[in-house]
């Protein structure tokens, strides 16, 4: 390719706290519209904004989590525009003084490792929502998302490619959901993200023209619609044109990316400090606090499970990429700790079950007790492998505890010596010429007198057992 891409992304993240950013309404999610508003964050004459500050505390774990600096004094501006969905006519935001700012995340990139610049993590509280019904002429706007805590986190212009840039976003969803500072849903909306994008010839420094691409509501659509821009781009600069520095609306349903508007430029906001909330100094010391409490972060936790459950890289990377499942792991392997068995049947059939359902691993109804119970009834012999698979996939459907169905169905295995002797000589008797062969020489025969035992047990005979006892009993 004879030019490179340059990719910068802006993630907006809605903070789970209980209250909005500057008033104490409700953040409860599909509420009935317009329900969760008042004079605050409708923007009423004479209201007064106060900060939530257990919003700010999660910015600031958000902050030290992506290795930022934090600002030693924090300020709050006013973004101003006028829309429908903003009654205020304004957004409280932070302009030339970000909450925190110069950090990073490292991804892994063509074999090794890349660093992803973060130029800024900012609090700023989201706007309401318009709505346009179908075949009706009107629009409706709900206000109870206006005035919720929101984080934007900028990266620089590091990101090189549509899979880097999917890459930088799923290890961020992954620091941020351990932090559990929100619920990252980007369904709900909780997770959004636009995308700044441009071309240059390669080995020039100066950056081209960007264009922003918006509405892109997965990491796939993000892949996908950078995907396209990347070649629509190439293509114009290829033919001679011009690009324009614009907004572009990522279409999932036709794949392509479509004009919107040109781009306003910061000044065009009139950004001014907010008059409403006075800037203070953080307290170190909090910092520090906050700081201590972090939890233990995927990379490092990656580190120890490799260390300690001797996993590969890949697995320990899998199992660690969210808490819920690596909470899950954790908890199996101390119930039963052959740890590499464990992570064998949850990054196989039990990851397939969750994919297949769209669930987390918190939704599933086996407990890793109920894990443990299974793998260990392998182990004592009492089921087969294969047995084992099919109660997990019951279990799975069913909420009911492995060892329950077991005993419900009567699925035990035939482990007992004397009980497979007697279907083993009833097949020899029966199956002669199999026999004969397998006497002359014939020693695939085996099989198929095993697969005639198992069938005779109705499948629940130990097949090891099987084997060692139509071996004895035929005299080998
Ligand atoms: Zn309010």
């Amino acid at each position: 390719m004879k030019y490179e891409t340059v990719i910068g992304l802006e993630v907006h993240l809605q903070l789970a706290t209980n209250t909005k950013a500057f008033c104490g309404c409700s953040t409860k999610f599909g509420q009935r519209a317009n329900s969760q508003v008042c004079p605050v964050c409708l923007g009423f004459p004479g209201s007064l904004p106060v900060l939530n500050e257990e919003a700010f505390r999660f910015a600031i774990k958000v902050a030290l989590a992506l290795n930022c600096r934090i600002q030693s004094l924090i300020k709050f501006d006013r973004k101003n525009y006028y829309y429908p969905d903003l009654p205020k006519n304004f957004q409280i935001s932070q302009y030339d003084m970000p909450l925190s700012y110069d950090g990073f995340i490292d991804i892994n990139a063509n074999g090794g490792t890349k660093r992803i610049r973060i130029k800024r993590v900012h609090m700023e509280e989201d706007a309401g929502k318009l709505m346009h019904p179908e075949g009706e002429d009107c629009s409706l706007v709900d206000y109870n998302r206006g005035g919720m805590p929101l984080l934007e986190i900028v990266t620089e212009p590091d990101i090189n490619s549509p899979q880097e840039a999917y890459d930088y976003l799923t290890k961020l969803k992954s620091i941020l959901e351990y932090l559990r500072v929100s619920d990252c849903d980007m369904e709900k909306g909780s997770l959004r993200c636009d995308a700044n994008i441009s071309l240059r010839p390669k080995g020039e420094k100066k950056l081209g023209t960007k264009v922003e691409l918006k509405n892109m509501n997965s990491f796939k659509g993000v892949r996908s619609g950078l995907e396209y821009e990347e070649k629509r781009q190439e293509s114009v600069l290829e033919d001679g044109g011009k690009l324009v520095q614009e907004t572009r609306l990522w279409n999932a349903d036709k794949a392509v990316t479509a004009s919107m508007r040109t781009k306003e430029e910061a000044e065009d906001y009139r950004y001014f400090p907010e008059p409403d909330l006075v800037p203070f100094v953080v307290d170190k010391n909090e910092i520090e606090e906050i700081r201590k409490a972090l939890p233990e972060l995927p990379e490092a936790r990656g580190a120890r499970f490799k260390k300690e459950f001797a996993l590969s890289d890949y697995d320990a990377d899998v199992l660690t990429s969210q808490i819920d499942l690596a909470d899950y792991y954790e908890a199996c392997v101390k119930l039963y700790p052959n740890a590499k068995v464990v992570a064998n049947w949850l990054m196989g059939d039990i990851s397939a079950a969750l994919n297949d359902k769209n669930i987390k691993v918190t939704e599933l109804g086996l407990s890793p007790e109920g894990l443990a119970g299974l793998l260990k009834m392998i182990d004592s012999g009492a089921i087969s492998g294969k047995m084992a698979k099919d109660i997990l996939a019951e279990s799975i459907e069913t909420k009911a505890i492995p060892e329950d169905i077991v005993k419900k169905k009567g699925l035990t295995q035939i482990s007992d010596a004397g009980a497979i002797e007697e279907i083993v000589k009833k097949v020899v008797e029966r199956e002669v010429k199999t026999v004969n062969d397998y006497k002359g020489g014939k020693k695939t025969a085996l099989g198929f007198l095993v697969g005639q035992v198992m069938k005779e047990s109705k499948g629940k005979a130990n097949p090891g057992k099987v084997n060692e006892i139509l071996k004895k009993v035929l005299g080998d």
